[in-house]
């Protein structure tokens, strides 16, 4: 049985996990860069343990450290979280040789559904529909030019080890070819250390839905219903919902037996997340499979009232689950806004600085996953994703009219967010009535851009600058010459 789990990541991903863990009386060993060290994750587990200075490589990916330190402090399990090391079967593999539990798939499992191609070979094997395309050996240009006229532009070219939205470029027309392969080519190899690609036939104006699994420790597999997310940028998704207003009940039913079937035929076991791609005739079609927890798993969360983590958790230790399919329903409607730190009227450039947070209005109900603190300083290291902002409605009027609030009542002050930009998103007149598709953010650009702030917006941006410099002066040496009483006095001045 898991008593001690460490966590293997940062932020509100880490935060997320300390929380099921104390729910279920599982202690936690946290890791933490240095630069992180007043993180909530760093100081909310039980234990933290600093990493030091230096590059991810030092840090937060690096396994033998990871490891040689759950052991040090008794651990029974790793999490991985999302991104990260979460599929990366080396770290698996160490794991399991050092006797500890990895909270998530099997290694065969991570193998192959974390690659694009042997997961498309693998679900053809199963009689699963995918987008047509090419997924051969043969990598030469040519060879790769000719299937790509085959299949019929507008082509997407992916890395196959690919992920985040790396490495993909759209090809229309067979001049742009040679200059996109290379550029795909070259993104892969930063991100992923290998080029391998593949090539699909690009769908217009389709649909992102994706359907949870989890699957138990004895051969048990369920579905938590779909999650649409088509509001993206850069193929990565900025607000997801659950359920999906494209799908009615047959189709759902279908695609969530697919996900199932899957799920069965790779002998699947913990927390994972099929992605389809729905075109506008009604058609799904394989994308692939996340072996972990997803970043907008709240959602489902919401809406089945199941604790993702906690399951992930019951799956390690082998268990069977206590519940039917049948159990499983799906109530009301969710809503997810990832705030990022990132500039929407500059092509989504990631934003740095120092923020703060305020939450000025407790009236709503929402959950907001976030591992920053006041005064957090943000880098163009780690992921722009400050926080996650979760609502819950009856319907999806009450949960979008929800979110409008929530998104008020939320303010990251001290740098540039999405905030506004989202509300502008909720707002339009398109999303309203569930037209949405994964281009729609670039073909609405002119109906989502910038409006002068309003004199509120100002005021409050200008309070979070002042709140700021106030709280760097009461950090600084010439205040910590003060008393308590006198600091106290100087504050309440403010
Ligand atoms: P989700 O569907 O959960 O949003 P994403 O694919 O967008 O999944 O990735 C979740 C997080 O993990 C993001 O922060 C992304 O940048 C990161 N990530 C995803 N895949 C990789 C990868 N192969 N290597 C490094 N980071 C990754
Ligand atoms: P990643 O591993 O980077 O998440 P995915 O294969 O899941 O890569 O694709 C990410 C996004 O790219 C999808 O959500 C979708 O918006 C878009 N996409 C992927 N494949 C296609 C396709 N064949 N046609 C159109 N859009 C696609
Ligand atoms: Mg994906």
């Amino acid at each position: 049985m898991i008593k001690k789990i460490l966590i293997a990541n940062r932020g509100e991903i880490a935060k997320r996990i300390i929380e099921t863990c104390n729910r279920l009386d599982i202690e936690t060993v946290g890791i933490y860069a240095q630069d992180d060290a007043k993180l909530a994750h760093a100081e909310e587990a039980d234990f933290s343990v600093n990493l030091g200075r230096g590059t991810l490589a030092q840090t937060y990916l690096n396994q033998d450290k990871i490891i040689k330190i759950a052991k040090e402090n008794n651990c029974d399990a790793i999490h991985p979280g999302y991104g990260f090391l979460s599929e990366n079967t080396d770290f698996c593999k160490k794991i399991k040789e050092n006797n500890l539990i990895f909270i998530g798939p099997s290694v065969a499992a991570i193998e192959l559904m974390g690659d694009k191609k042997t997961s498309k070979i693998k679900m053809e094997a199963l009689g699963i529909p995918v987008v047509p395309g090419y997924h051969g050996e043969d990598q030469t240009e040519g060879i790769l030019k000719e299937k790509a006229e085959g299949i019929g532009y507008p082509v997407l070219i992916k890395a196959t080890a690919g992920g985040g939205g790396k490495g993909m470029r759209i090809v229309r027309e067979s001049n742009e070819f040679s200059d996109a392969l290379a550029a795909s080519k070259r993104e892969a190899m930063n991100a992923f250390s290998n080029d391998k690609v593949l090539l699909e036939k690009y769908i217009e104006k389709p649909r992102h839905i994706e359907v949870q699994l989890v699957s138990d420790g004895k051969g048990n597999h369920f579905h938590f219903f779909e999650r649409e997310c088509s509001i993206q940028r850069r193929y990565q998704k900025v607000i997801e919902e659950t359920p999906s207003v494209a799908l009615d009940e047959s189709l759902r039913e279908e695609m969530c037996a697919t996900a199932v079937k899957i799920a069965e035929g790779i002998d699947y076991q913990g927390a994972g997340t099929i992605e389809f791609i729905l075109d506008q005739d009604g058609a799904f079609y394989f994308l692939e499979m996340n072996t972990r927890l997803q970043v907008e798993h709240p959602v489902t969360e919401m809406v089945t009232g199941f604790d993702l983590v906690e399951l992930q958790i019951e799956a390690a230790n082998g268990e069977a689950f206590d519940f039917k399919q049948e159990d499983i329903e799906q109530m009301g409607h969710a809503i997810e806004c990832r705030i990022y730190a990132e500039d929407p009227d500059n092509e989504f450039l990631p934003t740095t600085g120092r923020i703060q947070k305020i939450e000025v209005d407790a009236s709503t109900d929402y959950r907001l996953d976030c591992g920053y603190y006041d005064g957090s300083s943000i880098s163009t290291n780690y992921d722009p994703m400050l926080a996650k902002l979760i609502v819950y409605g009856e319907d999806r009027e009450e949960a979008i009219e929800q979110m409008q609030i929530a998104l008020n009542s939320v303010v990251f002050g001290g740098t540039k967010t999405n905030r506004d930009y989202l509300k502008r998103l909720l707002n339009h007149d398109k999303f309203l009535a569930g037209d949405i598709h994964t281009h729609f953010i670039e073909d609405e650009k002119v109906g989502l851009t910038f409006e002068d702030p309003s004199e509120e917006e100002l005021a409050v941006v200008f309070a979070c600058a002042l709140q700021s410099e106030l709280t760097s002066i009461m950090n600084s040496a010439w205040v910590n010459r003060f008393t308590p009483t006198d600091k106290t006095i100087i504050v309440a001045g403010e």
